[in-house]
Order: C-alpha cells, then structure tokens, then sequence
C-alpha cells in the first residue's frame, strides 16, 4: 500500500482536539471576514458619503468572496467530515459536537452554491434595490416586475441547489429559521389569522377606542435623544460594548464581539417612532450580548435563528415597552424629557394611547395587532410564487385582493402595497415569517417568565429590568445556535410551541385598552 496519500493529507497525525481547533481557527476566520462586511453594511447606512456608493460596492463585492472561499475551502470541508465521523462529533462534549454538526451543515450548504449563484445574486439584488427604490417613488409596478422575476428566478435555483430534497420554500427559509417547515408555521399562522381577524374588528367597533394624540406633540429631538439613550442603558444596553446611530430604517448589526450597533429613526411630531424603534433594535442588542462571548464567530456563539431574534426584540418592544408596568417607572424620565408635551398626561394616559389599533397600508407602520396579518400575506403570496402557482405577473392583483380580504381597504398605489417592502428585491425570500415567529416566540417566553418570576411585574414598575435579562440570558442566550429554535422556546417554556399564548396575551392586552 502507498502512503503517500495520508501524509500528504492535510492534518494527518492531528489528535481529534487539534483537528477540531484547526477547523474552529478556520471558520473563526471566515467569521472575521464576514463581521468586515457586517461593519461596511453598518458604514453605508449610516455614514458613507452620496457618492461613495459605486466603491463600497465594489469593496462589498470583492469581501463576499473572500468570505464565500474562506466559508467553501475543500480542506476545510475535508477536515470537519473527518471530525464529524471520529469520536468528537460522535459523542464529544454537546458544545463541541454540537459545533461539528453545525459547521458541517454550513460548509454544506454553501459548498453546494455554485460561485457563479453566489455573484449572480449578490449582483441582481444591488441592481434590483436600485429598480426597486426607483420603482416605489414612481409606484409603477410594471418596472419592477421584472427584476422581481429574475430574482425568484435564482432564489429557486438556489433552492434546488442547496436543500434538494426539501421543498423549495423550505429550502430557502432554512437560511433564516432552519428547519422549518411552510406547513407547521402555516398552520400556527391560520389558528392566528382567525383570531386576529376577530380582534381588530372587536378594537376597531370598541366604543372606547384609545386616542393616540398625546403621542403626536413636540418632542424635541435632543431630548429624545437623551432618553431614549437612557431607556435603552436601563434595560441592560450595554454602551461600552455598543453604540446607537441615525438610519432611514432602524436595524441592528454585530461587528465583534464588544461591538454591537443598533440604528433608530427620529419624528419630533411622534414619540414612538424613536422610542419602540430603539427598544426593538436594543432587544436584538441585549440578544447579540448576552451570546457566548468566547464562541464568538462559531454556533455556540451565533443567534439561534431570526424567529428568535425578532422574539427578543418584540419581547422589550411590545410586551414590556408597551405595558402600565413600564411606564410607571418609565414616565416621570419621559415627563423630565418632555416637560411641555407630557404637562397634563400620566402613565395610564400614555400608556393606553400606545394601544390603538388602526388598519393601515404600511407593515412597518402598523400596530402590533395588524401587524402580523401583513406578514402572513406576504408569506403566503412568496410561497406561492416560490412554489410555482401565483405568477409574478399575477402578485399586484393577488397582494390587492388578500389585502382587501384581511383589511377591508384596497390599496390605492403599487408604493403602498406590493412595491412597499425591499426584502424581495434584496433577495431575502422565506423571511417575512421570521416576523410573526418571533411574535409567538416571545409572548410564549414572556408566559414562562412571568411564572418563573411571579414579582416581575413589580420589578419592571421600579426599573428593576435585571431579572427578566437574566433569565433571558439563561434560557435563549447562553445557548447560541445549539438547540434549534423550537427546541429551545420548548425548553425554555416547558411546553409545545404554540401560537395560543399571542392569541391570550393580544386579546388580553388590547381588549382592556378598548374595553372589551
Ligand atoms: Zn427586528
């Protein structure tokens, strides 16, 4: 026998430890490359020049492929199918073979997209945002469709290339919650879709319907600024290890592991906008802080799935940000910030104008209670269109007439209804039900933290927010990617996930503000 092959073998000799170190410095490394792209994207929204566009694309460009040959290198791929077949990711400690597994999941996927989808899609989705922008100021669909066709186009070759075997829009919201599957969420999505049909209607009939005005006065920017800050420390931001700036569309973004960015939008004629937009985007924060530091740029370190990151965001948005609890501690700040705007309200008064439910054209201007029924219209026309019943050509008509079905309102331009969203032109296709998934996820893990902690209520009255982090730290951070996302809620709440405790917690909340 020869042995010339073996020797040669990168890693030969190695124990399984080494092997396993080699192949966590590799995607290490890889992952310091991508957290480059993560720090350009935060750049270009926030300070890039008007004409320093053209070379940040192209800078853009040249790192996604170093990041996708660094992700694809077949001695990597070599080395972690060895580790997975040997002891470790047989039955190594559950962090390391839970890290083997996942890598190998990785490095599969992504070898499995040929280098040519990699640039095809990374090129259609610049030029059909570009379409896409110019299309929605002009709201003309008919430019846009095109390019729309295109890009699902290469989302279902992507598909077929990636997950063969799965069904196409499986496939491709693997990328965002994986293993999920259309028909389990499809069917916790119609059980949801019932009730909240029922709901808006009962809110919007109510006789006492919540006046939104207090919220429409003079809020000085700087001084929202200066609050909003402070809100945002208060519930566990951690500014050494973060910071927050201006963008159109408020997002959060992780360079390092000590680095967290998050983003907001101001309006002086509307509190909210800056407020929830921070305590959404700080939810993401204290997720993206609270993961396992020293894994950083491996699965034990990453977010378990979008599904669960949304839930911590609306988690500190809605279910904490908009109860009577948070504002008993949180409006004598607002009053000291607003002195003239908040003259004659109170906790109560600010509080119960959070509440009101109003359908509206705009997904990211909607109440919490409609919000969800713009998502499912989106996810069920996207599968549609992925799975190859609903033409592209047919989306504007198909996007008019659910609208009119769950809304009762037709929308009266392309910009305020199928041209609204950039997600599909940015190629992000089986994302939109990471949405209403983190909805169901959070008011499920806000269920369980309210009986594990039967004072929180008072806890969060006082500003003390420690406790409810803490358990949050506990249960859905310091797991990373390890468990699966429905894994983990189960583990985390003792019981199966279901979208009843959003139905509960909904009813619950809107129903006293509307007097239900
Ligand atoms: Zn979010």
């Amino acid at each position: 026998m020869t042995t010339s092959t073996a020797s040669t073998s990168p890693g030969t000799g190695q124990s399984p430890e080494e092997l396993f170190a080699e192949v966590c410095r590799q995607a290490r490394s890889a992952a310091r490359l991508a957290s480059v792209e993560a720090l350009l994207g935060w750049d270009e929204q926030t300070y890039l020049p008007p004409h320093g566009g053209g070379y940040r694309a192209e800078q853009a460009a040249a790192l996604a492929e170093l990041v996708h040959h660094a992700r694809t290198d077949p001695a990597h791929g070599e080395r972690i199918v060895r580790l997975a077949d040997g002891p470790l990711g047989r039955s190594g400690p559950p962090e390391v073979a839970g890290t083997i597994r996942l890598l190998r999941r990785d490095f599969d996927k992504h070898a499995r997209l040929p280098a040519r989808l990699v640039g095809e899609l990374a090129k259609t989705s610049v030029e059909a945002q570009q379409a896409w922008r110019a299309a929605r100021a002009e709201s003309s669909w008919g430019t846009f469709a095109p390019w729309l066709e295109r890009m699902f186009a290469l989302k279902r070759e992507q598909a077929a290339c990636q997950l063969p075997d799965r069904d196409p829009y499986d496939a491709l919201m693997d990328d965002y919650e994986p293993d999920a599957s259309w028909r389990a969420i499809a069917t916790r999505f119609d059980g949801l879709r019932t009730a909240l049909v029922g709901l808006v209607r009962d809110c919007t009939g109510a006789a006492a319907k919540p006046d939104a005005t207090v919220l429409e006065r003079r809020f000085p920017l700087e001084a929202q600024r200066r609050f909003v800050h402070e809100v945002a420390a208060r519930i566990g931001f951690d500014f050494d290890r973060g910071r927050l700036d201006t963008t159109t569309h408020p997002f959060c973004t992780t360079v390092g592991p000590d680095d967290c960015r998050i983003t907001t939008r101001w309006d002086e004629r509307f509190l909210p906008t800056a407020l929830y937009g921070v305590l959404h985007e700080a939810g993401h924060g204290l997720y993206e802080q609270g993961l396992p530091r020293d894994w950083f740029g491996l699965p034990p370190g990453e977010a378990a799935s979008l599904g669960v990151h949304e839930s911590q965001s609306r988690l500190w948005e809605n279910l904490v940000g908009r109860s009577i609890a948070f504002w008993s501690w949180c409006f004598p700040l607002a009053r000291q910030a607003f002195p003239e705007a908040l003259a004659d309200a109170d906790a109560e008064h600010v509080q119960r104008a959070l509440m009101a439910v109003k359908p509206s054209f705009i997904r990211v201007e909607a109440d919490e209670v409609t919000y969800n029924l713009h998502v499912m219209l989106r996810f069920d026309l996207e599968r549609a269109v992925v799975q190859g019943t609903l033409p592209v050509a047919d989306l504007r008509e198909a996007w008019n007439d659910r609208f009119e079905r769950d809304f009762g309102l037709r929308p009266p331009s392309d910009a305020e209804g199928v041209l609204q969203d950039v997600h599909w032109a940015a190629g992000l296709i089986g994302y939109f039900p990471t949405y209403t998934v983190g909805n169901i996820f959070a008011a499920q893990l806000m269920h369980a933290a309210e009986g594990a902690m039967p004072g929180l209520d008072r806890d969060i009255a006082a500003g003390r927010f420690a406790g409810l982090l803490d358990w949050l730290r506990r249960e859905v951070h310091a797991h990373g990617r390890l468990l699966g996302s429905e894994r983990l809620v189960e583990r985390a709440t003792g019981g199966p996930v279901s979208e009843e405790w959003l139905v509960a917690s909904l009813r619950r909340r809107y129903g006293a503000a509307h007097g239900l």
